[in-house]
């Protein structure tokens, strides 16, 4: 998808919202900016989570949830942050979900992914549903920019830092974005934007090819899915999936080969009792007895095991996070590499040009969502294999970093750059 964004947004002033609408929860943010000099001189957000039956209810009542949270957001606006008199509150509306974006304004949701499944809404715009909502709850503000978040990210990313060029999100699902110049693009039609380039929505959750390390525990995965067919990529590395996949592994132990002991523990079978956080804390259990693995056990699964099956439950939260981490750093490289900034030649090139040699520039990926910034030894795998496809001296060119907010953020800021008043 071409997403003709500005790459340069610096000198807006004002209070700024956004709503950020990700897969488990949303954020509702306001900062208020000060332009190239002041930046960004206050910031407040608070986080909601969204009730499981809204995420497969009825569009009216998602949209007016989320309202009603933003509204009473509103009312706690702080010392710091001034509206401007006369003027309509704004707010970018940071949407991570597939959509064909019409306009810095409009677009069409092409389908629901993650925990969300709510047919009435697939195809409609979904600005105006917020919108109406907004008018249904008498909430005089005016939605300027729909983001995907990876976009957002990239905004937020290069607002402090110009060498942000990729952006990943890590979360509940996952997705990238990357500069790519405009000229490189063979679908572009019509004028080519000033800067000689634009950003790439990748979708990169629904990415699939056989080469992928999928498994029967991944197909039943899929086909159990809000989804099935759908997200193949997404299902292998995000949040939402990997504890499900350690889940259906320790299940086919438990069946196969006894590993909980005679009777497989009932727990063990119900989808998505075993989150993320879970397999990511038994994962950086350090302790001689494996505390940690022990209380999982006993609270997820209502069981028990010895020392030795307990490292097994390691192991195999180590196998599905390594895989899905170096699925993603695989990923990143793949882009690093399309835009030519995997080997330290094409780098050194890039610097010269800019005038930069000498100065240490790097390219940056900026990372945003809870399983990256929550997961430790994630990262580890992340970075290591990218080092690993990279080779070390060009792999010195790149940093990733986390963008904590980046998206809800740059959404803020998109909506800035596309006020009604400037
Ligand atoms: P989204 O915007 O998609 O809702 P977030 O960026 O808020 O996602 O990330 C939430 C996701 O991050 C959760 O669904 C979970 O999978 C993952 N996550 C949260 N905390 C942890 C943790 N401690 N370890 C691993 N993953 C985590
Ligand atoms: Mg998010």
């Amino acid at each position: 998808m071409l997403m003709p964004y500005f790459l340069h947004i610096r000198e807006e002033n004002g209070l700024f919202y956004a709503l950020d609408l990700g897969g488990t929860n949303f954020r509702v943010l306001r900062v208020q900016l000060a332009g190239t000099e002041g930046r960004i001189l206050q910031q407040e957000y608070e986080e909601v989570s969204i009730p499981q039956a809204l995420m497969v209810g009825s569009n009216e009542e998602l949209f007016d949830f989320i309202v009603a949270e933003l509204a009473s957001f509103i009312t706690r606006e702080g010392e710091g942050f001034h509206p401007l008199l006369g003027r309509q509150r704004e707010l970018g509306f940071t949407f991570s979900f597939p959509v064909k974006q019409t306009s810095i304004d409009s677009g069409n949701l092409l389908k629901w992914t993650k925990g969300f499944a709510i047919k009435e809404t697939v195809g409609k715009d979904v600005v105006e549903e917020l919108q109406a909502a907004m008018g249904r709850h008498k909430l005089d503000m005016r939605v300027t920019a729909l983001v995907n978040d990876t976009v957002g990210t990239l905004a937020g990313g290069r607002y402090w830092n110009e060498d942000v060029m990729v952006a990943v999100i890590l979360g509940t699902g996952s997705n990238a974005c990357y500069v790519e110049r405009a000229d490189a693009i063979p679908k572009w039609r019509g004028v080519l934007p000033k800067s000689g380039s634009t950003v790439i929505n990748m979708e990169w959750g629904s990415f699939w090819s056989s080469h992928l390390p999928r498994t029967p525990v991944d197909d039943t995965l899929d086909a159990d899915s809000l989804n099935p067919g759908d997200q193949g990529f997404e299902k292998l590395i995000s949040g939402m999936y990997l504890g499900d996949i350690v889940r259906r592994i320790l299940l086919k132990m438990a069946e196969e080969a006894a590993l909980f002991g005679n009777t497989v523990p009932s727990n063990l079978f119900i989808p998505f009792i075993l989150r993320t956080p879970d397999v990511s804390a038994m994962h950086a259990d350090e302790s001689a007895d494996l505390k940690e693995v022990t209380r999982v056990l006993r609270v997820v699964f209502k069981t028990q095991a010895s020392l030795r099956v307990r490292k097994i439950v390691v192991d195999v939260c180590d196998t599905v996070a390594g895989r899905a981490a170096r699925l993603v750093a695989a990923g990143v490289v793949g882009i690093l590499k399309k835009i030519g900034r995997d080997t330290v030649g094409n780098i050194d090139m890039a610097r010269l040009k800019n005038n930069l040699a000498g100065k240490g520039r790097k390219t940056v990926v900026a990372m945003d969502g809870g399983l990256y910034e929550h997961y430790p030894k994630f990262r580890t795998y992340l970075n290591d294999t990218a080092v690993e496809l990279l080779g070390k001296e060009a792999a010195e060119q790149v940093a990733v970093e986390l963008s904590k907010d980046g998206s809800g953020i740059g959404a803020a800021l998109l909506a800035a750059s596309h006020s009604q008043y400037s």
